[in-house]
Formats: C-alpha cells, sequence, structure tokens
C-alpha cells in the first residue's frame, strides 16, 4: 500500500507516519527529512536550500521530485511507502503519478489530516525532536521525559527546527493554503482522498487513519 500524507506544517505527518512505519513495516519517505539531511552533511543541494527551507518558502519541484525518483528507483518496500511533506505542488502530483507508474506501483490513498491554524501555531512552537531517532515531543501533549531520555532509542539530545517559529510558520502555512491545498481537490477528483480528523490525541488520530486506510 502506497499512501500521501496531506496536510498543513504541524498537523501531525511525521508522528502518524512514525506509527504506520512501526504498524505496517511501511517506509517514510519525508522530503522535508532528506532536504535537512543534506543540510547537515553539506552537500552543495543541502547548502543552495537552507535558506529557501529557513524562510518557510518551498525549494524546487526539480530537487524534490529528484530526491523522490532516487529512492523509488533505488529501493523496494514490501510494505509500501508513506510520502510525507510530497507532493506539495501540483506539479510534484503529476510526478509521482509518473514516478510510481515507472517503478509499476499505484498510489492507493490519500490521507489529508485536518487541523485548525490555531491548533497548528500552538503545536509547532511547541516541537521539538530526539536528535538520535527523530521521535517527536511536544512541550505540552507529550513532553520529554523527567530522566531527559528519549522514551523511543534513551538519546538524551533533544533539537528544535530552524524554522519552527512564528515567522517561518507563517510563510509556510501560506505556501501550504497557494501551493499545496489544491492537492486536496486534485486527489478528491481522482477518487484518492481520506480525510481524517487531526486534532485529537495522538492515538486517535493513529484509529482515525487505520480506519480510513481500511
Ligand atoms: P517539512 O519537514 O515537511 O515541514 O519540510 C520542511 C521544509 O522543507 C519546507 O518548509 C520546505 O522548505 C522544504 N520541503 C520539504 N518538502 C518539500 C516539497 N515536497 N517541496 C518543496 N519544498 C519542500
Amino acid at each position: 500500500m502506497n499512501i500521501i500524507l496531506l496536510g498543513p506544517p504541524g498537523a501531525g505527518k511525521g508522528t502518524q507516519a512514525r506509527i504506520l512505519v512501526d504498524e505496517r513495516r511501511m517506509v517514510q519517505l519525508s522530503t522535508g527529512d532528506m532536504l535537512r539531511e543534506a543540510r547537515t552533511s553539506g552537500t552543495e543541494m543541502g547548502k543552495r536550500v537552507a535558506e529557501v527551507m529557513d524562510r518557510g518558502d518551498l525549494v524546487t519541484d526539480e530537487i524534490v521530485i529528484g530526491l523522490i525518483r532516487e529512492k523509488l528507483e533505488g529501493g523496494e518496500s514490501s510494505g509500501g511507502y508513506i510520502f510525507d511533506g510530497f507532493p506539495r505542488t501540483l506539479a510534484q502530483a503529476d510526478a509521482l503519478g509518473a514516478l510510481l507508474d515507472d517503478v509499476g506501483q499505484d498510489l492507493d490513498a490519500v490521507v489529508e489530516m485536518q487541523v485548525d491554524d490555531d491548533a497548528l501555531v500552538a503545536r509547532i512552537t511547541a516541537r521539538s525532536t530526539c536528535a538520535n531517532c527523530g521521535e517527536v515531543y511536544n512541550d505540552h501533549s507529550k513532553p520529554i521525559p523527567a530522566d531527559g531520555k528519549c522514551t523511543n532509542c534513551g538519546a538524551t539530545e533533544f533539537k528544535r527546527r530552524a524554522d519552527d517559529n512564528e515567522e517561518s510558520l507563517r510563510t509556510r502555512l501560506m505556501a501550504y493554503y497557494k501551493q499545496t491545498s489544491p492537492l486536496i481537490g486534485y486527489y478528491y477528483a481522482k477518487g484518492d482522498l481520506r480525510s481524517v480528523n487531526g486534532l485529537g490525541e495522538i492515538g486517535e488520530v493513529a484509529g482515525g487513519i487505520k480506519t480510513a486506510l481500511g
């Protein structure tokens, strides 16, 4: 099963993708994670996109489509792929359809995670992740344990994303509404869209996604 998790920044796509990876042995393909990795490893592409990402704008279609192409052509996932944060434009959506065709695969569902904008701001400004495994924490709903150890891997270092501040978030939200939200209509018309309430507890949202996927 290949699925897209679609939703604004802070909707919980990464958190839910990790649950699907654990439960269904799916492979998470997050273009945001790939781009952050390219930045920290100091590749030319990483250097080029750093400023764009910190501002909260989208990097070019060419770059992210190239990243996804590499993964799809280079690997195999018996449990299927979760596309997290990709596609974000209509051009990327078309390219994903063509890439999946090329490797003889289909898109099974697009899960739209619905969250109101006030909740997004609150979530993002309180978000941190484990520096080792990427487990996501939230100062209010899922704080870092009192012993300072990640519940998933035991590491003791945590980080906040450079673009998780109110100014970048405003740009990221605008990019979502201008460039990404048309994908909701695009996938609805294709018959692939399943909408899920992304506002509840992590487990409740996971249950909603499970029901939506059948
Ligand atoms: P994310 O981790 O998905 O929130 O992505 C972080 C940032 O990476 C975004 O604000 C964009 O600058 C960039 N990015 C990630 N995925 C894409 C994509 N599919 N298209 C364009 N830019 C992206």
